[in-house]
């Protein structure tokens, strides 16, 4: 399993920034990151009912195999394995 290298929460805009062993960085905002969510209740929910683009990440808890992530909408389920989040 590939493990980021650093790992940033900017406060300004609220993006996750995710730095890989390969050079490669990504910055996800706070929605994509939301709507990805794989917990069952997410799961078991029509995408209508989904946030809207203004949730933000509030904190962020790392795992070992990935990270959880707890959001202003007050859901904090969210589970992302590190390999899930390179696929975002
Ligand atoms: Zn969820």
């Amino acid at each position: 399993m590939v493990l980021p290298t650093r790992l940033e929460l900017a406060p300004a805009e609220g993006r996750l920034r995710i730095w890989w062993p390969d050079g490669r960085r990504q910055s996800l905002n706070p929605a994509r990151l939301r709507a990805a969510c794989r917990c069952a209740a997410c799961r078991s929910k029509p995408s209508e009912e989904g946030p809207g683009q203004d949730v933000r990440v509030i904190t962020l808890q790392e795992m070992g195999y990935g990270i959880q992530i707890v959001f202003s909408d007050g859901h904090d389920r969210g589970i992302y394995p590190w390999p899930y989040l390179q696929t975002l």
